[in-house]
């Protein structure tokens, strides 16, 4: 095996976890930073709730009847899975193991549940919980543009303090007050964990080894 090669097989892909209310603008925040950053991939989850408009199979979720979903739940196909408002998500565990396998960092969308089975598995994994600038503007947000009824917009707040309760098990916060800010922010913690030591020695194999 050449040296190159060696330093492929060596050099694994970091794994990250995005996290936030719904209303925070966490999936355009991704969305953009997956286009900027040509090493990073997003993770198609798997779930049971039904297909939005838009929305297709394997692109944007693997759509599973509950059938389906509980039995890779029962052959431990899942990295994590949880419930969220009442509909079951999950990662499932090859597809991670692959991308970071061939050195592609990874960006998991999944909520704090999920995030807290996966640092069980991946300590190395990087946390970043995404919040929008207050909670005025989130129920701004959730408002969108007027159509649902006010107890709607109440669940979905509750909702959202639910899944905020939990920023303090992140790495890192990033505010969603300006979009180009908060993008900025995101891709910043991507760039400095792959400049990490203990990242950059296993890339670096060649450049450091004789060092050593
Ligand atoms: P939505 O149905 O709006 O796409 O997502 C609802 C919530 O489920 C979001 O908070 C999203 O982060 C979370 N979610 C999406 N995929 C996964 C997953 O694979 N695992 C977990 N634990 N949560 C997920």
């Amino acid at each position: 095996m050449s040296v190159a090669k060696d330093e492929t097989a060596m050099a694994q892909g970091i794994l990250f976890i995005v996290s936030a209310p719904s209303g925070a603008g966490k999936t355009s925040l991704v969305k953009a930073l997956i286009e900027r950053d040509q090493a990073l991939a997003l993770s198609v989850s798997c779930t049971t709730r039904a297909a939005r408009s838009g929305e297709r199979d394997g692109v944007h979720y693997h759509f599973l009847d509950q059938e389906r979903f509980r039995r890779e739940i029962a052959e431990g196909a899942f990295l994590e899975y949880a419930e969220v408002f009442g509909n079951l998500y999950g990662t499932r565990e090859l597809d991670v193991r692959d991308c970071l396998d061939r050195g592609m960092d990874l960006v998991l969308e999944i909520d704090w549940q999920g995030a807290r089975q996966v640092r069980e598995r991946f300590s190395e994994a990087v946390s970043v919980f995404v919040l929008p600038p207050s909670v005025e503007e989130l129920e701004r947000r959730l408002r969108g543009r007027g159509t649902d009824a006010d107890e709607v917009i109440a669940r979905r707040m509750r909702q959202a303090r639910d899944e905020m309760l939990h920023y303090g098990e992140y790495d890192y916060l990033v505010v969603n007050d300006r979009f180009e800010t908060a993008l900025d922010a995101i891709t910043s913690i991507a760039t400095a964990e792959r400049l990490r030591l203990g990242h950059q020695r296993s890339r670096l194999r060649s450049l450091l080894d004789p060092l050593d």
